[in-house]
C-alpha cells in the first residue's frame, strides 16, 4: 500500500502535465503508469502553438535537439494546395512541433517526477478504491515486475531525485507480476486514456450522441519529406476505389530524423458508416508521388490504428473524488481531431483545482473546489465545443471538409486564415485583430452547454 495527496492515473499528456503542476505546487503526487517508458503510442505527432504553449508550461526544453518546428500547415484538396503560416498571436507561439511519442511521453513523464513527482511504471490500475459513501479514496492495482532500470527511474537518479530514484527501486524489489497492490489518495485523477477504465468504474459513460472518430498512422522513411517546414494535411480523400469523400482528413508530418508520420483520421460518415482506414490510406498513399517514399518498402512499423473520443463526451468531468481529463474525458477537439494539447491544458486545471482543493479541510468547501473543475473546463471550451460538435455532425461526418475548404474559401487568405485558426482553437481573448474578433464573437454566441453534475 502507498499514500499520496493525489494519485494521476496514466502517465500520457494528461496525467504528466497534472502530475507535474500538482508537484510544482508542493503536492504529493503519484503518478501511476501500466506500461514502461520509453514506449509507443499510436498518434500523429502533430502539435500546434496551443500544445507548445503546454510544454513551455511545463519546462520543456524544445530548443534541445528531437523537435521538430513547422511554420504551419499546408492544405491540399483537389488542384489546390496552400499554406498558411501559424498566426503571431499574444498568447501563443508562432510555430508548431512534431516529435514521436515514443520520445514525447518519456520526457513528459521526465518532467514530472523531475518537478517532485513519484512515478511508478508497470502499475495497472484495475479500479477506484471507494469509501462506504462511494467517494474514491484510491486505486486498486496490478502491480509489475520491477521498476528498476527504467527510464524514468534513471532520470530521477540523474535528476538527483533521491526520492524518487529510492522509492523506484524499492518498487522494483517489491513488485511481482502483477501482484495487487492498492494505492491511497483523497483525490484521484483519471488520465487513463480512451478506454476510460476508472471513469466507466464510477459508472460515467460516454455521450452516445457523440462521434468517436478513428485514425490509422504508419511511418516511412522520407529523406525528401521529413524537413518540411509545414504540417501537410489533405482534405480530399475517398473511400478506396469510390467517389466518396471521407468524412476525415490525411496528415503527413515531418519527423526531422528522415522519416514522417504518415495517417488518416475519419468520423463515422452518416450513411456509409466507419472507413476502412486501412484501405484508404494504401488509396491515398497511391496518388503520392513516387519520390516522398510513401510506399510499403519504406514504411516503419505496420498500420496501427485507435479510437478518437471527442468533443467534451464524458460527463461529469468531476465525480465523488475523481477528476477526468484528457481522453478519458473524451476531450479530443471534434474540429480538427487534435487532442494533447487538450490533454495538457485539462491536466493543469485539474492540478490547479486539486492543489486548492488540498488547502482546504476535508468537507463542503474542498468539495466546492473539485465540482468547480467541470465549470471551468465548460468556460474555456464548452461553447467551441459545441459548435465543433454541430460542425462534426451536420458536416465533416457527411462530406468531410470539402464543403469548407471549397475554392472560395481556398482563394481567399482571410477566410483561410480564419478557418485555420477556427480548427485548432488559436485566438486571442480579448480580441486583437479582426480574425480574433470575428472568431470569438461567433464563438460567444453559442449557448454554452449545462454543467453537467452528478
Ligand atoms: C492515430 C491517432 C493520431 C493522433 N494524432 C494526433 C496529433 O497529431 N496531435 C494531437 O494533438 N493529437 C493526436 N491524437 C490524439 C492524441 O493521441 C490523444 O488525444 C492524447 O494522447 C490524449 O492524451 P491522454 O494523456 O489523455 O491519453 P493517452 O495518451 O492515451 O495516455 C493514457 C495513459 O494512461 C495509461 N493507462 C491506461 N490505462 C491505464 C491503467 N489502467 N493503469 C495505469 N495506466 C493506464 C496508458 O498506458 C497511457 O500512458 C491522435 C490520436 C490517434 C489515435
Amino acid at each position: 500500500m502507498d499514500e499520496a495527496e493525489v494519485i494521476v492515473v496514466g502517465a500520457g499528456p494528461a496525467g504528466s502535465a497534472a502530475a507535474y503542476h500538482l508537484a510544482t505546487a508542493g503536492v504529493d503526487v503519484l503518478l501511476l503508469e501500466k506500461t514502461r517508458f520509453p514506449r509507443e503510442k499510436v498518434c500523429g505527432d502533430g502539435l500546434t502553438p496551443r500544445a507548445v504553449r503546454q510544454l513551455i508550461r511545463m519546462g520543456v526544453d524544445i530548443k534541445a535537439p528531437g523537435w521538430t518546428r513547422s511554420r504551419g500547415m499546408r492544405w491540399v484538396a483537389g488542384e489546390h494546395r496552400v499554406h498558411i503560416d501559424w498566426p503571431a498571436l499574444g498568447g501563443y507561439p508562432d510555430f508548431g512541433l512534431s516529435r514521436s511519442r515514443h520520445d514525447f511521453d518519456d520526457i513528459l513523464a521526465r518532467r514530472a517526477v523531475a518537478a517532485g513527482a513519484r512515478l511508478r511504471e508497470g502499475v495497472k490500475v484495475t479500479g477506484p478504491l471507494t469509501d462506504r459513501a462511494g467517494r474514491v479514496i484510491g486505486v486498486t492495482a496490478a502491480a509489475g515486475t520491477t521498476a528498476a532500470g527504467t527510464a524514468a527511474g534513471a532520470a530521477a537518479r540523474e535528476a538527483g531525485a533521491a526520492r524518487e530514484a529510492g522509492a523506484a527501486a524499492e518498487a522494483g524489489a517489491a513488485a511481482g507480476a502483477g501482484k495487487p497492490a492498492v494505492y491511497r489518495a483523497p483525490i484521484v485523477i483519471a488520465a487513463d486514456g480512451a478506454s476510460a477504465r476508472l471513469a466507466l468504474a464510477l459508472g460515467l459513460r460516454r455521450d452516445p450522441d457523440r462521434q468517436i472518430a478513428t485514425a490509422a498512422r504508419r511511418y516511412y522513411r522520407s529523406p525528401e519529406r521529413s524537413q518540411d517546414e509545414y504540417l501537410e494535411l489533405w482534405a480530399d480523400l475517398r473511400y478506396a476505389g469510390t467517389d466518396r469523400y471521407l468524412p476525415g482528413y490525411g496528415w503527413i508530418f515531418p519527423m526531422g530524423d528522415g522519416r514522417v508520420n504518415v495517417g488518416l483520421g475519419a468520423l463515422p460518415h452518416r450513411r456509409y458508416g466507419n472507413a476502412d482506414l486501412r484501405a484508404a490510406l494504401d488509396h491515398w498513399l497511391a496518388r503520392t508521388p513516387h519520390a516522398w517514399g510513401l510506399r510499403d518498402e519504406n514504411a516503419e512499423g505496420p498500420v496501427r490504428s485507435a479510437a478518437l473520443p471527442l468533443g467534451l463526451n464524458r460527463h461529469p468531468l468531476y465525480t465523488r473524488g475523481l477528476l477526468l481529463v484528457g481522453d478519458s474525458g473524451g476531450m479530443i477537439s471534434p474540429w480538427n481531431g487534435e487532442g494533447i494539447a487538450q490533454a495538457m491544458e485539462a491536466g493543469e486545471v485539474a492540478a490547479e483545482r486539486a492543489a486548492l482543493a488540498l488547502a482546504l479541510p476535508a468537507g463542503p468547501g474542498r468539495e466546492r473546489v473539485l465540482r468547480d473543475y467541470p465549470v471551468e473546463m465548460n468556460r474555456r471550451w464548452g461553447r467551441y465545443y459545441r459548435l465543433g460538435n454541430a460542425a462534426a455532425d451536420v458536416v465533416f461526418s457527411r462530406s468531410g471538409f470539402q464543403p469548407v475548404l471549397n475554392r472560395y474559401v481556398m482563394g481567399s487568405p482571410f477566410l483561410l486564415k480564419a478557418l485555420a485558426r477556427l480548427l485548432s482553437n488559436l485566438t486571442d481573448t480579448p480580441s486583437r485583430d479582426m480574425t480574433d474578433h470575428l472568431l470569438n464573437t461567433v464563438v460567444r454566441l453559442v449557448p454554452a452547454p449545462p454543467v453537467r453534475r452528478r
